[in-house]
Order: structure tokens, then C-alpha cells, then sequence
């Protein structure tokens, strides 16, 4: 795991306006006088990513889209493809968020089928399983868990750069975290199925834990086994906020 380069997201959701940007620019600073141990990126709704794409120009945040089409382009209204999204300044995409596979009816194939557009369109893919408490009170989180990462990853992500966020729906925005414990044996559990899958290149993949990451768990949930990072929601949202999750590395 340590030849891993860690990876600290923030997914904004549906939040922020262009006044939101001043967050991303003090964040900018900070790395800037003080540079982050991790890779650093911020997923702004579409509407801010060009615009924070110009006021981060020349800095360590990466920038990041929260979905893609599956679709190239096409007649397909309200949507926005890849190549747009990589057009507008992004360079990585959230896929998969169980706010889409559970709001939007999102399948794994789907997620796989997206994971193929945002590669074709030279995006970094994050994609993103976790189980609901249903499945967890049920004694399936591994299982479901692996299940989704085997059908979300597409054959064509073998040597390419991309990430898993393990995310339990119940840990989501809830103020609730899983046990360190819980969270090493999922994270086990997909660096398996990885290397099962890619080989050597699934040892290298970083595995981020998302769910109520705050300043003050930070530090010991990126010290668990196969965790490689973080997907931070609420959290994100702050420069202040996000910068002590990312010193906790
Ligand atoms: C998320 O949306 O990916 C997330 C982890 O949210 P939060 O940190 O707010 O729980």
C-alpha cells in the first residue's frame, strides 16, 4: 500500500454557487503555501467546474465531475458527456454515488458503461459501491460489496488510472461511521476482488472510505488497512473543514 498515492475528494453534490469558489480558492492557497501528503480534488456541481477550473489554474486541486453520460453525445437533453466535462476543466468523475445508483435507478452496468465514457474522454474515473443498512444488518456488506465492484468496473480499466470509494449508504451525510474494523474488512475485501481482477495493478489502486469523514475522524479512519483516501461530502464543503481531514493524512 505504500506505493499508493492517496486520494482526498470532496463531492460538493448540489451545492454551491459562483460564491462557493472563494472555499476552493482558500483551499488552493493553503496547498499552495503548505502542500498536501495526498492528491487533492474538489467535485463542484457541472455549472462551477470551468469557472473553478480558472481559479485554481496552476495549483494542486484537481477538479472533478459528479457524473457523465454514458453516451458520446446525442440526443440526449439536460445530460452532459465526458469529453464535456473534461472540456470544462475536469479531470476526474464520481461515478456510481449511491445518491445516483438510488435516486436515479443507476445499475452497475450503467456505472460500468459511464466508467467506459469518462475513460474514452481521458477522465479518472472514481467509482463508487457501498452497501445500505438493510444489507449490512443482514450480514451482506462484503458481499454486496464486492458483487458491485466486479459489475461497475469495465475489462477496459486494466493499466488505468481510477480509484474505488467505499461508501455504506447508512454512513452517508448521517453523522455515522462504520467501526475501523468494518471499514478494514470491506477494504480487504475490495483490494481482493481488485487484484483477483487486474492483477498487479489492482494492488496499486487507491481504495477511499466515504461516509461522515470529519476533521476529527480523519486521522485514524485513513490509517486502516487498504484505506488509500478519502470521498468527503459535507465536510468538503468548508476550506477550513477539508483542509483538517487532508492535514490528517
Ligand atoms: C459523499 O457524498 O460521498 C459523502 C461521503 O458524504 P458525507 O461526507 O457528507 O457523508
Amino acid at each position: 500500500q505504500s506505493t499508493i498515492t492517496p486520494l482526498i475528494a470532496g463531492n460538493w453534490k448540489m451545492n454551491g454557487l459562483s460564491a462557493s469558489l472563494d472555499e476552493a480558492a482558500a483551499l488552493k492557497e493553503a496547498l499552495d503555501q503548505q502542500p498536501a501528503a495526498c492528491r487533492v480534488a474538489l467535485c463542484p456541481p457541472a455549472t462551477l467546474i470551468a469557472q473553478m477550473a480558472w481559479r485554481l489554474k496552476g495549483g494542486a486541486v484537481l477538479i472533478g465531475a459528479q457524473d457523465c453520460h454514458a453516451a458520446a453525445e446525442g440526443a440526449y437533453t439536460g445530460s452532459i458527456s465526458a469529453a464535456m466535462l473534461k472540456d470544462a476543466g475536469a479531470g476526474l468523475v464520481i461515478l456510481g454515488h449511491s445518491e445516483r445508483r438510488q435516486g436515479f435507478g443507476e445499475t452497475d452496468a450503467d456505472v460500468a458503461a459511464k466508467v467506459e465514457a469518462a475513460l474514452a474522454a481521458g477522465l479518472e474515473p472514481i467509482v463508487c459501491v457501498g452497501e445500505t443498512l438493510e444489507e449490512r444488518d443482514a450480514g451482506k456488506a462484503v458481499e454486496v460489496v464486492q458483487r458491485q465492484v466486479s459489475g461497475s468496473l469495465p475489462d477496459s480499466l486494466a493499466g488505468a488510472a481510477f480509484s474505488v470509494a467505499y461508501e455504506p449508504v447508512w454512513a452517508i451525510g448521517t453523522g455515522r461511521t462504520p467501526t475501523l474494523e468494518q471499514i478494514a474488512e470491506v477494504h480487504d475485501a475490495v483490494r481482493a476482488t481488485l487484484e483477483q481482477r487486474f492483477g498487479q495493478h489492482g494492488s496499486g489502486i487507491a481504495i477511499l472510505y466515504g461516509g461522515s469523514v470529519k476533521p476529527a475522524n480523519a486521522a485514524e479512519i485513513l490509517k486502516v488497512s487498504n484505506v488509500g483516501g478519502a470521498l468527503v461530502g459535507g465536510a468538503s464543503l468548508k476550506a477550513q473543514d477539508f483542509l483538517g481531514i487532508i492535514r490528517a493524512l
